[in-house]
């Protein structure tokens, strides 16, 4: 049979090009997982895939009841579950003020967070039923999120502190908006939130690899800054982030090649070996492993990369997972 893949936010971006590669292969029934239901529709027809080889599932990861609601709708289908890949996130450097999620959690972290902690550990039995030789939950990570490294490092830096905001509720009001417990920073709330979904795909690994055989893993795909994610950064963030991404972080140029040309040919390839970074990780069996956190080389070659300490933090691993046990409790 074809594998089953669950992708969040595969309306745009990473999330649609890795769901448009995998149904070509003609192996993968893709479930799109999205907030807009017809954003999604229309993306996946304009992407060119192939009516049955996809469904959009209605998904806001904005609202608890919504993730419990897709939980419920997609075991309806009864469709088995092979792969969950969480991929939605959303970024807003610029803002000044929090916003908040149905249930009162700042968005970023709500989002990015929270409603991917509930939705994989609902699905986490639905993998567990599942007959497929090679079960995996992946989590998107992030460099930014990374202290460990030099686009890690640009400031506002990561850090989740003591967790006295989340512990506290992340609700801006009796408690910080902000996990570490400190002033709101857009940018920052959406780093720490990437630590948090690395530090979550470990404790998936410690709690549940050896008792189920899931493989748990997350990744840094590269950066590809014409996404939609960037989309409420400053025009000229958009406009320099490219080059200064292959000029500075990458730390190679073509000397042929120059300014605007460059930036976009590179984006353009940048793109492609994201994805197929991301699908190697869904499906390749030398990508199996458990409790990785995968990049690639210049040579688009994958490595178990490193992580920072804070996000290999095994006791803060723990405790970010503790207050949520009854948040996570059976649909
Ligand atoms: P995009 O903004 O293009 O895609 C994000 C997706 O998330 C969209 O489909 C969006 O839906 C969806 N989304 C946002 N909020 C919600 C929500 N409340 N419920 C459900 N879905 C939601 O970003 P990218 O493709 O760039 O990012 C994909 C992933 O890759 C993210 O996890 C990001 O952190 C990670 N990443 C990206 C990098 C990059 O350089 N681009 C670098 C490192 C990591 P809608 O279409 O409705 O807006």
């Amino acid at each position: 049979r074809k594998g089953v893949v669950v992708i969040t936010g595969a309306s745009s971006g990473l999330g649609l090009a890795t769901a448009k590669a995998l149904a070509e292969t003609g192996k993968w029934h893709v479930i799109m997982a999205c907030r807009d239901f017809l954003k999604a529709e229309k993306a996946a027809q304009s992407a060119g895939m192939a009516k049955e080889s996809y469904t959009v599932m209605h998904l806001d990861l904005a609202s608890l009841d919504s993730v419990r609601q897709f939980v419920h709708n997609f075991r309806q289908s009864e469709r088995p579950l092979d792969v969950l890949v969480c991929n939605a996130a959303i970024y807003r450097p610029t803002a000044r003020t929090p916003t908040y999620t149905a249930n009162g959690y700042e968005m970023s972290v709500g989002v990015n967070h929270l409603g991917h902690f509930l939705l994989a550990n609902l699905l986490l039995e639905d993998l567990k039923k599942s007959d497929y030789p090679s079960r995996r939950l992946i989590i998107l990570g992030s460099i930014t999120g990374n202290t460990n490294t030099l686009a890690g490092n640009v400031p506002p830096k990561a850090g989740l502190g003591d967790l006295r905001g989340l512990a506290g509720g992340l609700n801006g009001r009796n408690s910080s908006a902000m996990i570490d417990g400190g002033d709101f920073d857009g940018a920052k709330a959406y780093k720490d939130s990437k630590i948090c979904n690395m530090l979550t795909m470990q404790e998936f690994h410690r709690r549940f690899h050896e008792e189920t055989g899931i493989t748990f893993a997350s990744l840094y795909p590269g950066c590809i800054a014409t996404t939609g994610l960037f989309r409420e950064h400053i025009p000229l963030f958009r406009l320099l982030f490219p080059p200064f991404q292959r000029f500075i972080t990458k730390g190679f140029v073509s000397e042929e090649e120059s300014g605007r040309r460059l930036a976009q040919r590179s984006v353009k390839q940048q793109a492609h070996s994201i994805v197929v970074g991301i699908l190697q990780v869904v499906s390749d069996p030398s990508l199996a492993k458990s409790g990785v956190y995968w990049s690639w080389n210049k040579d688009s070659a994958s490595f178990e990369n490193q992580l920072s300490q804070e996000a290999s933090d095994t006791a803060k691993a723990r405790k970010l997972w503790e207050p949520f046990d009854a948040f996570s409790s059976a649909v």
